[in-house]
Formats: C-alpha cells, sequence, structure tokens
C-alpha cells in the first residue's frame, strides 16, 4: 500500500485559475504549526490521543526468561540424539518459580509464561515425552534453546517505543500497560467550531415548509470530527445574512483553533461568507479543480484557522477528508498518516471528463474467486450523500482520465484510513 500522493499534472486545462488538489494540500500544510501545549491523562483516556512526549521503556519484557510452551525445562546440553531420559524434580507455574537449581541431567515440569529457573534454557514440549513416575522420557528431535523467550527480547530498556507525535491505538494501550505507566502525557485536544450557511436550512425535529431542507452537512461534521478524536463546538445553522454571519464567525473564532462552515463559498446571490471573511480576517477562495467540491475558502480569523467548505452533501465529506482531516491532524500534532491507497480492478464503466481530479465513490467487494475488486456506486451528483453511505471507498481519478471501460485498473482510497 502507497501513501495518497495525489498527481501533480497540468491544473485545469477547462480553468486556468485553478488549482491542483495537491497545491492546495500544499497552501494548507504550509500555514500551519502543531500545538505546543500538552496535558497528563489516565491510560485509557489515552486512546485515540496524540502523545505529547515519547514513550521510553524503563524495563526489559519480558522481565525475565520464561517458557513459551507447557512442558519441561532441562539444560540443553542434556540433549542426546532422539531419546534420552530426565528426572523431575519439580515444577514451575506462571507467576510461581521454582526456587532451587536444576542440574544435569534433571528437569522440572514447567507452564507457559513460568520463569525459567537458573541452569535451564531449553524446553521440552510436553506432548515429546512419556512420564514414568520421576523419569521423564524425551522423544523426537530437539534444538537446544527452543520454546524459551528471553529476558527483554521484545523490549529493552531505553527502547523509544511510541513517538511523539504517534496516535495511541488499542495495541498501544496494551504495550504502554506492559510496561506499568498508569499516565501518558498527550497534546491538548484542539477545539472546532462549525456551523452551516443558508436560509433553506432547517434542523431535524422541525417542520420543513417549501423549499426548505433538512441541515445534514452539521451532522456530518459532527460525526468526522468525533472520529478524529475532536471536541465539536456545534453553532447550528446561521441565515444567508451579513450580521448573523460576521457575529457567528467572530463567537467561533474566539472560541476554538479552528472554524469551519458549509455553503456560501459560491458565486450565488447569498453567498455572503466571502464578503464577511474579507472583512474578518485573510482567506482566500480557491477554485479547485477537482470534483466535487471545487469552491473552498481557507485562511484565517483571528487566530483561528478558517475553512469554508462548499455546501453540498457530498463536497463537504470529500474536502473535509482531503483537506481539512490532514490539516487537522498536523495542527493537533498527529504524525499518524493513514491515507493509503491501494490499485485494483473496477468492474463498473466510469465516466469522467478530463479537466478535473475526481473522488468516485466506490465500493470493495469480494469477487466470486475470492479477490478483491471495486466498484462505483452509481450516479455521482454532489448532492447524493447516500452514495457515500453506500460507498467504502474513494475512487480517484486524476485530470487526464476521461473515462474508463469495465475492467480498469483503479487506485483506490478505502475509508478504513480515512474515518
Ligand atoms: P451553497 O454552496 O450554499 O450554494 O449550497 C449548495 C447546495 O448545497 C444547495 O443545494 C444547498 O441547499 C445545499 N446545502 C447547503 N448547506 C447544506 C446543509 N447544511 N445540509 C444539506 N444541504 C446543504
Ligand atoms: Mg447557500
Amino acid at each position: 500500500m502507497a501513501e495518497f500522493i495525489p498527481q501533480e499534472s497540468c491544473a485545469d486545462i477547462h480553468e486556468p485559475n485553478s488549482l491542483t488538489v495537491s497545491q492546495a494540500q500544499q497552501q494548507i500544510i504550509d500555514l500551519i504549526a502543531p500545538i505546543t501545549t500538552w496535558e497528563k491523562c489516565s491510560l485509557r483516556d489515552s486512546l485515540d490521543r496524540n502523545l505529547h512526549l515519547p514513550i521510553i521503556s524503563t524495563i526489559q519484557v519480558p522481565a525475565h526468561n520464561n517458557s513459551a510452551m507447557d512442558g519441561y525445562a532441562i539444560q540443553g546440553a542434556d540433549i542426546s540424539g532422539t531419546q534420552f531420559s530426565l528426572k523431575k524434580i519439580g515444577t514451575a507455574f506462571a507467576g510461581h518459580p521454582y526456587e532451587g537449581e536444576v542440574n544435569s541431567g534433571e528437569c522440572i515440569r514447567i507452564m507457559t509464561g513460568a520463569m525459567m529457573p537458573d541452569g535451564c534454557d531449553t524446553v521440552i514440549m510436553q506432548e515429546h515425552v512419556e512420564i514414568d513416575n520421576k523419569t521423564v522420557t524425551v522423544h523426537g528431535l530437539q534444538i537446544q534453546g527452543q520454546h524459551a523467550r528471553l529476558a527483554g527480547e521484545d523490549i529493552q530498556t531505553g527502547d523509544v517505543l511510541l513517538k511523539e507525535g504517534h496516535q495511541v491505538t488499542p495495541a498501544d494501550l496494551g504495550l504502554i500497560a506492559s510496561l506499568g505507566f498508569s499516565e501518558v502525557t498527550v497534546k491538548r485536544k484542539i477545539r472546532v467550531a462549525f456551523f452551516s450557511t443558508g436560509d433553506e436550512l432547517r434542523s431535524v425535529g422541525q417542520i420543513l415548509e417549501a423549499g426548505q431542507i433538512y441541515d445534514s452537512n452539521r451532522y456530518t461534521l459532527y460525526g468526522m470530527l468525533k472520529r478524529l478524536g475532536i471536541e465539536p463546538i456545534d453553532m447550528g445553522v446561521v441565515t444567508d445574512d451579513k450580521d448573523a454571519l460576521r457575529s457567528a464567525l467572530q463567537l467561533a473564532s474566539e472560541q476554538a483553533d479552528v472554524v469551519i462552515t458549509s455553503g456560501g463559498v459560491s458565486v450565488g446571490d447569498a453567498d455572503y461568507v466571502k464578503e464577511m471573511l474579507e472583512e474578518l480576517g485573510q482567506v482566500n477562495f480557491w477554485k479547485i479543480a477537482m470534483k466535487p467540491g471545487r469552491p473552498l475558502a481557507f485562511g484565517k480569523i483571528n487566530d483561528a484557522l478558517f475553512f469554508g467548505l462548499p455546501g453540498n452533501p457530498v463536497s463537504v465529506m470529500v474536502t473535509f477528508y482531503q483537506f481539512v482531516t490532514p490539516a487537522l491532524k498536523l495542527l493537533a500534532g498527529n504524525i499518524t498518516r493513514r491515507y493509503n491507497t491501494i490499485q485494483l480492478n473496477c468492474v463498473s464503466p466510469i465516466r469522467k471528463r478530463p479537466g478535473r481530479f475526481e473522488f468516485q465513490r466506490g465500493v470493495l467487494f469480494t469477487n466470486a474467486v475470492g479477490q478483491t475488486e471495486v466498484k462505483t456506486t452509481g450516479e455521482q451528483g454532489s448532492g447524493i450523500l447516500r452514495s457515500m453511505s453506500t460507498a467504502n471507498c474513494f475512487i480517484l481519478l486524476d485530470e487526464n482520465c476521461d473515462g474508463l471501460e469495465p475492467n480498469s485498473t483503479v487506485t483506490v482510497q478505502p475509508f478504513s484510513g480515512l474515518i
């Protein structure tokens, strides 16, 4: 799997003023410096948080030589051909070591995880022995050192196990616990305020009148922010009114590190976001040679970063994943990059015109002979939010692509790395 790097190619042959996806991504990244404030939290609460201090081992793991099998611990030098006998002198359980020494010609019964006694370096699986009272007879080929785990074999004292900026996973919780740490030093959470703009929008629970629609962008934004481990500040719906927009943007920028809006960044007569931003901050309005999600505003209001996403629900999600997620991760001090791409056979025909980079919605599935293939979700309109629910990946089509026959190889970005 390769990291996703959109192709830097001829921008938009139809719209020379537009940026490529990667140019826009780079300009965003260039403006962001990671936060430096931190706090301590309990080990459990560190799940999904970004480490401020690396995790460095103060012990070795395993702490002592121990058995990897249920069987008999012996001195490896006692192995003699494929059949030999030893005298059993005791037993070691996990957590209950055998205290004495094991000499040549002797062995002890040992359970998985039990400490190897002094003198022993080898374990014989119990399936390879016959026992007669205290005499243990070993059968079959045995190799000195087998089935013994050595002290420090997993982790040495001083090993850097997780770097600063690493986002803690379930496996990491166990790894940190295995070192005995009950607290972790993490970056502070970043605050993101967001609202939707549009006179036509109503919130769930309200009754729709003619021409009105339910606001869905605030829900997708909430979900995408939560998945990034961010506490979102939901500021509701703001009408297409200059004063309302001005005060919402002011308030949001005072409360949050990042402000995200949807809608109103196009060139329609009620698209006032642009005017307000010119008044309040330094914001660029970009046409990006991509589909969906062409208009995007990015910049700063006071000290807060600002993203003005398009209004169409699919465009909101695509621009969030491709531009906002990497920016929020960088700001939050998160060095974990999970955008991987794979090349797969696409069974559907793909309709596309050259000029823009497209993020079509796709479904990964397993074919009749067990191979993974991809198909499109069908209609690709930027208002068809259902396509995002049905999809489990984006199909990436570069600017030059002008459609594909069924059974062409495509580049796929699975959602499992995004959300
Ligand atoms: P705009 O960019 O404001 O012109 O909006 C583009 C399209 O997206 C219009 O059809 C809007 O009604 C729709 N839209 C804008 N905001 C939302 C929202 N929060 N939820 C659902 N649809 C929206
Ligand atoms: Mg609007």
